[in-house]
Formats: structure tokens, sequence, C-alpha cells
């Protein structure tokens, strides 16, 4: 497989919005602070393999997955403030809300979709967004509205790049458990699911775990010592059991990390990037096409990680 890695990225991707992130322990900026901090080591070099979602995704798009109910469900204050944890947000005139929050999330599902497509002819591609594992077809929580990679799934089935034998992996190393495509796939089995989380932390979502093929359940409190153990045994071993992979998505989440107040794992910054090296590592020597989306990180230092990740990536294969 020939690798010519690209990064999908808008500034538009950041949320500026009532002063979000002190309602929130959540960097709302942090997309464009990985990169313009990505910007000032590579230049040129980042630039040119950088693509702009120029718009968001439809609503076309949206309904592949998502209910007509749901999607017009969103259209309510309160139904957004419930699913973003943010109750304040019910107050909000909708208008607000739509171009402020929900456009920002649609143009990083777009993102998703435009990474799939780019991994399929380019072996690798890193949306600066996305991730948004909570988000099922009828229901957003967990600060996720849209399920990104389900819709980028079936547009790639839709358009016959991923063929019916062929599956797409998800590979979950967000701390959080990815209930949403967990639901959203609950009857369908084409795919193959790979989730690593903290169990004791939210969302708890017995149902959606039926769902997962190879489950590695942590507790609060893991080290990085023993995640990295875990990650290199059971990755490798997982995906032997992968007939006929067509595509991966990774949810590389730096929640893992021990300064984020959400995870409750105490991974070391250099752990978590040496976690993201191995695992595109993997993929690579395994020569399957990748995304690459950030999902939570919720820590000042969260895009300091997501830089340093995207940096490895330019300096080994761009
Ligand atoms: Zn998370």
């Amino acid at each position: 497989m020939k690798i010519n890695p690209k990064i999908i990225y808008t500034p538009d991707y950041d949320i500026h919005f009532l002063g979000i992130e002190k309602l929130h322990p959540f960097d709302t900026r942090k997309f464009s602070r990985a990169y313009n901090l990505l910007n000032e080591q590579f230049g040129d070099q980042l630039k040119q393999r950088t693509i702009h979602p120029e718009s968001e995704i439809s609503d076309d798009d949206l309904r592949i997955v998502h209910t007509a109910g749901y999607l017009a469900s969103l259209k309510s204050a309160s139904v957004v403030a419930r699913a973003l944890e943010l109750p304040l947000l019910a107050t909000v005139p909708y208008l607000v809300l739509n171009s402020r929050l929900l456009s920002p999330m649609r143009l990083g599902v777009q993102g998703t979709v435009i990474a799939a497509y780019e991994a399929m002819q380019n072996g690798l591609a890193i949306n600066l967004a996305g991730g948004y594992h909570h988000a099922s077809s009828a229901k957003g929580e967990g600060f996720c509205l849209y399920a990104d990679i389900p819709i980028a799934i079936e547009k790639l089935r839709q358009d016959g790049l991923l063929q019916p034998h062929q599956q797409a992996i998800i590979i979950d190393l967000d701390a959080h458990q990815g209930n949403g495509y967990e639901r959203v796939y609950h009857q369908d089995n084409r795919n193959f699911i790979f989730d690593v989380y903290n169990q004791m932390i939210y969302p708890m979502d017995a149902f959606a775990r039926e769902r997962i093929d190879y489950a590695i359940p942590l507790n609060s409190g893991c080290n990085g010592r023993l995640y990295m153990d875990l990650i290199r045994h059971k990755l490798p071993e997982a995906l032997q059991r992968v007939k006929t992979p067509g595509i991966a998505f990774y949810i590389a989440g730096t929640d893992i990390y021990e300064g984020d107040l959400l995870g409750n794992l105490k991974v070391p910054e250099a752990d978590v990037i040496a976690r993201d090296q191995f695992v595109l590592n993997t993929l690579m020597a395994a020569n399957i096409p990748t995304v690459m989306v950030l999902g939570g990180g919720y820590s000042k230092e969260s895009y300091e990680m997501i830089a340093a990740t995207v940096g490895y990536v330019l300096e080994t294969w761009g």
C-alpha cells in the first residue's frame, strides 16, 4: 500500500461560543491549537498535505444513519443541551446554537467522511476532529450529536469502495466506551469493533457492550505500563481475527492521559504518544487503509499530544 498521508482540518472546527470552555471541561479550540503548533514545525509540508472540508455533512448523508425524528429533535435547544450536558444551552436560541455549535460538529463529520475516502486512496488520513462515538441513530449524548464513523462507513459501502465481504475495523482507544456506534451496529456484524475503555466511568452501557468483538475493560487508575502491555499484545491478536479488512477507524482519544479530568486513567503523555505510534505502525504494516479521528481529550495538554502524533506521521510517511 502506498502511504501518502492527508490531514483534514479547518479552523472552523473550533467552537467559539459563550465561554463554553468554562462550562465544560473541554478544550473547544484544541483543533486549531494542534494545527497551529504543527504549522510552526512543518509549515509547507503540512499545508501541502492538508485538505479543508468546504462544506458540512449534508442532511441526506446524516439520514443514512440517523432517524428523521432525531434530526428534527436537534432543532430543540433543550434536546441539544441534554446531549451536550450543558443545561445553560437550553436558553440559547436555536439559530445561535446551530451556527456556533452544531455547524462545527457537522463540519467535523464531513471531515471524517473525507478522511475515509482519502484513506482508501492514500493509505492514511487524519481528521483533526471527529470520533463522536457516543452518538447513535436516534440519540445524542456525551458531547456527541452525529455518528461520524458509521456515516463514513456506510458511504464507502454505498459507493462500493468497501465491498460487502470486507470489514471496517473500529479501534476505539478513547477512555470511554464507544456506545454510540456499538448501538448503531448492534444488529449488524459486518464490521469489527475493538474497544478499550474505563469500565468504571460513563457511559457504562451494557446493551452496547454486547456488540464489541474484542473488549478490554479497564479500571480507574490503570497506569501506562499496563495500558501499553495490553495494547501491544491484544491489538495484533484482535486484528488476526479480521478476515478481510477494508479500512480501519482509529479513535485516538487523549482522555486516557493522567492529567485528564474525565478519563480517570493514569497514562503518562509519553505513553499516549507511544500508543498512537504503535497503532498506526501496526495498521500500516498490515496494509490496512486507516482513518484517525480525535475523539475525547479534555486536558490542556491534549493538543500537544495530538500534534506529536501528527508530527510523527509527517516525519515517518510524509
Ligand atoms: Zn472519551
